[in-house]
């Protein structure tokens, strides 16, 4: 990975102008990721050791169910339960006997049984991907004036992806590129919450009896938009254009 992912995901997510761009980079990668645990990956030894060891989080779980590939997820899911229970018999079986009763044995086993749940492959995943793209849009944000003038007339960033982009710019870009990039950057964050302001206000008038805002295209989806642009993608955004 690192800085050979290709430009091309990070162009498109600075071109469209629906939401954040690292959201929309992070959704991408969640999908192909969600996809490439089934399917025949299913049967790939190296793919099964590491579903098996790590496993996913509720909402991945939820997202590979609507998958629907009933077959492929009963077969890692049996291999997972039986990693799963491996590592949680010992400690269930220590505590059924009182070998780790009281205070910090029994803090100690919750520990363990925590840790055989922590992770999440396709979290981890987009964690990793995202960062790589992060450094893919500071390489193109340095050597293309063009990629710089479509990221400032692009959808603000989401307050959750912000704060490391900030971060990140401090380390990547030098003098008077960060000076533009903080412009650009705050610029389109304040007009993005502000459209999201203008249709969250349409939407809570629209309730009201005889509104003029009854059929205004902006209500619809305005209230996931909003959620999106402070938490990063809570909801999907595909049909919630107005
Ligand atoms: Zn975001
Ligand atoms: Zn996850």
């Amino acid at each position: 990975m690192k800085d050979h992912l290709e430009t091309a995901p990070v162009w498109d997510a600075v071109r469209q102008t629906e939401r954040c761009p690292f959201c929309a980079l992070r959704s991408m990668i969640e999908k192909q990721s969600v996809e490439r645990f089934l399917g025949g990956a299913v049967m790939e030894p190296d793919i099964r050791i590491r579903t098996n060891a790590a496993g996913f989080c509720s909402p991945h779980h939820r997202m590979l169910m609507a998958q629907k590939d009933y077959h492929g997820y009963a077969l890692m899911m049996d291999t997972r339960l039986k990693e799963a229970r491996a590592q949680a018999a010992p400690v269930l079986s220590a505590l059924a006997k009182g070998s780790l009763f009281g205070g910090r044995n029994t803090d100690k086993a919750a520990r363990k049984l925590r840790e055989i749940t922590s992770r999440c492959l396709v979290c981890e995943s987009m964690r990793d991907h995202v960062k790589a793209y992060r450094e893919t849009f500071f390489r193109l944000y340095r050597e293309d004036g063009t990629f710089r003038a479509a990221f400032a007339q692009g959808h603000g960033v989401c307050l959750n992806d912000l704060p490391e982009l900030l971060e990140e710019a401090g380390k990547r870009l030098s003098g008077e590129q960060q000076r533009g990039f903080l412009e650009a950057v705050s610029n389109t964050a304040l007009q993005s919450l502000e459209t999201a302001q203008q249709d969250l206000d349409a939407l809570c008038s629209s309730f009201h009896v005889g509104s003029e805002h009854k059929n205004n295209p902006r209500c619809r989806g305005a209230l996931e938009r909003g959620v999106n642009l402070l938490r990063g993608s809570t909801f999907e955004t595909e049909e919630l254009q107005p």
